[in-house]
């Protein structure tokens, strides 16, 4: 049975607040569109994060080790930029989209190569890889009835947040689920290289 002290994990980073706040201002006529057809959980601009890694949930007895891992994991990692760019939906296609999301911008690869080490650091601790490849997102919306017309999010890829920004750090957050939604939490903080 599940011991009912464990923890919800992941580990994300975050967007600096200047593109959150513009985030939040393009989301705001989007989201009044979407009002009219669907029924969606949004996520608050405070709140965005980009999950490089779900734990899911995890003992206490375990956060040293997953500690000491990600500590090492950043420390040698140079920190890098990264730009918000793009939006778009999952499911793809023609399909009634159930999560809305913004893209990510990472021309040398680094954020994909970061999930690799994590998934690689993180297997012998018994977290399991994860079976899809890593598809880099910052979720904006959950649709939770009716259907977002597609045409809403076609904006592809002119659409740009703010200007690129270094990632200095790694968040290992916790996610509770409380009657009025999701509330996240930091744990820990991982700064990356200089
Ligand atoms: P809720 O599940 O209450 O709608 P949420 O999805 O934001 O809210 P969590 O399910 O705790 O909250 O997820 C925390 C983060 O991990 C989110 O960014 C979520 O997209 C991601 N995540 C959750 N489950 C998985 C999974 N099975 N695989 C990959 N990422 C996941
Ligand atoms: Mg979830």
């Amino acid at each position: 049975m599940e011991n009912v002290s464990c923890k919800r994990l992941f580990v994300a980073i975050d967007p600096p607040g200047e593109i959150r706040r513009e985030i939040g201002k393009w989301l705001r006529p989007l989201r009044a569109a979407v009002g009219r057809q669907a029924r969606v959980s949004w996520v608050e601009p405070e709140r965005l994060h980009l999950t490089i890694k779900f734990l899911g949930s995890t003992e206490p007895g375990r956060l040293p080790a997953l500690g000491a891992a990600l500590r090492e994991l950043a420390a040698a990692l140079p920190a890098f930029e990264l730009a918000i760019r793009g939006a778009g939906r999952f499911p793809e296609g023609e399909r009634a989209p159930r999560v809305l999301w913004l893209g990510v911008d990472d021309p040398e690869g680094r954020l994909a190569r970061l999930a690799e080490a994590l998934e690689r650091q993180l297997e012998p601790l018994g977290f399991a890889r994860e079976k899809r490849a890593f598809s880099a997102h910052l979720t904006i919306g959950r649709v939770r009835a009716g259907t977002v017309r597609p045409e809403l999010l076609r904006c592809g890829e002119t659409l740009r947040f703010g200007n690129p920004f270094d990632v200095r750090e790694l968040l290992l957050y916790e996610s509770r689920t409380l009657p009025s939604g999701p509330v996240y939490g930091v744990l820990e903080r991982f700064a990356l290289a200089q």
